[in-house]
């Protein structure tokens, strides 16, 4: 008998068929394994749909002070005005101070600020009625601002979140319609708030459902744009985007970075004896066995051809041969005709090699490959003789 887990597992893969690899569905769940590619890409889409958000309550909330102004009488309607011309700013604000950085810390705090402002104005609005006897016309409005909590909680469905996120993120609204009927408990209608709190609920759930098929379909992309299609590995341009971020972020941290420059000995003798699909599979099994070998964290990139880009964040020049040596140990592959694949490497790091710019990294790894061609292939070069290599600033 299967296990249970695994039946779930095959219904729930089998309602989104070949969207999501079985390694990216926890992805769905929390942000913490998220590459950075996609944590940036998302960064950027939520701080935009923040912007969108905020714009469009920037333009609405002072629209309704027309109707606040015909329907209830003279304090509440001007304190209610001022409570939308104060909530219209802070939108406009939004719209305007917060820019999209591709960091999801400042993702997360336009988030927050966007919740923030119509949350503080339903408690606010929703308390300062309560204060007043309306009947009629203006308790039919007055009831109309208990529909914000709704919209809010409707509108997470826009934002391309995980299932925590959306849990954070809802449950300080949640939390608000507790404290606001604590506020009015005499007169609360206990049966007719569990409904409307019960609803409040389901609609969390159907928005945190689109949420995350928005990230899923985005995880999908992202793959797409970012693989390479023959070996699955990460495409060159986003390889470079990666090498960039991880740079700035090892800047920041003191922490070294390390890159190998990867160029398979003799390839195109395979094309040229077995043809081009042999060296294909041959370039595939290659991809295959070096991801076997790598850290978590460690990225793999097609760089050309038969060129590939090793990164390893958090990595020193010594641990790199070291990691390197063991990817050597388990070996590259074999040819069409039994050989084993060898590949000539060169590495470099950015403190061991004191540089201040990923090109340069690239760059030093590349010549440094190419002191290991020169030199009889199938060996790692991490340093070359004394004042041959190029880029190494004088101690
Ligand atoms: P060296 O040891 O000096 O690196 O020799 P090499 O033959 O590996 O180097 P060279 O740069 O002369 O040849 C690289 C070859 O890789 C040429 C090209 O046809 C082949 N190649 C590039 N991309 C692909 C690919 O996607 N599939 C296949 N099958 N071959 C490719
Ligand atoms: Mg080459
Ligand atoms: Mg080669």
């Amino acid at each position: 008998m299967k296990p249970l887990a695994e039946i779930v597992w095959q219904r729930l893969t089998g309602l989104m068929p070949g969207e999501l690899k079985k390694a990216e569905l926890p992805w769905l769940a929390t942000p913490f394994q998220h590459l950075s590619l996609l944590a940036n890409r998302r960064a950027t889409m939520i701080v935009n749909r923040v912007r969108l958000f905020a714009f469009l309550f920037a333009v609405l909330t002072p629209m309704w002070i027309v109707v606040d102004f015909l329907v209830f009488a003279s304090p509440l309607w001007w304190q209610l005005a001022l409570m939308r011309v104060l909530a219209s700013a802070a939108f406009a604000s939004l719209v305007l101070f917060y820019q999209p950085r591709g960091n999801l810390l400042d993702a997360y705090r336009a988030m927050a600020l966007l919740f923030l402002i119509p949350t503080l104005f339903y408690v606010a609005s929703y308390n300062l009625m309560g204060a007043h006897e309306l009947a009629g016309l203006s308790a039919a409005v007055s009831s109309g601002y208990a529909f914000l909590p709704f919209v809010l909680l409707a509108g997470l469905a826009i934002f391309p979140l995980t299932l925590i996120e959306n849990l954070i993120l809802a449950s300080p609204i949640l939390i608000a319609q507790i404290v606001v009927a604590g506020l009015r408990w005499p007169h609360l209608d206990l049966p007719a708030f569990i409904g409307t709190f019960w609803l409040l609920v389901l609609i969390t759930g159907v928005s945190a459902l689109a949420g995350m098929s928005q990230l899923a379909f985005m995880i999908a992309l992202v793959r797409q744009a970012t693989r390479d299609p023959l070996t699955g590995v990460f495409s060159r341009s986003s390889g470079e985007e990666m090498l960039e971020l991880q740079f700035i972020l090892a800047s920041r941290s003191g922490a070294p970075l390390a890159v190998a420059f990867v160029d398979l000995d003799h390839f195109k003798s395979i094309n040229d004896h077995y043809g081009h699909e042999a060296g294909d599979k041959v370039l595939i099994a290659m991809t295959r066995n070096i991801q076997a070998c790598l850290r978590r964290g460690d990225m793999l990139t097609r760089w050309g051809g038969e060129e590939f880009l090793l990164i390893m964040p958090n990595t020193d020049l010594e641990q790199a041969v070291q990691a390197l040596a063991r990817l050597r140990e388990h070996g590259l592959g074999a040819r069409p005709e039994g050989a084993p694949v060898t590949a000539s490497i060169g590495v470099a790091e950015r403190l061991g090699d004191a540089l201040d710019d990923w090109r340069m990294l690239v760059e030093l790894a590349d010549h440094r490959m190419y002191y290991a061609k020169q030199h009889g292939r199938n060996q790692v070069c991490a340093a070359l003789p004394d004042g041959q290599d190029p880029l190494v600033k004088a101690a």
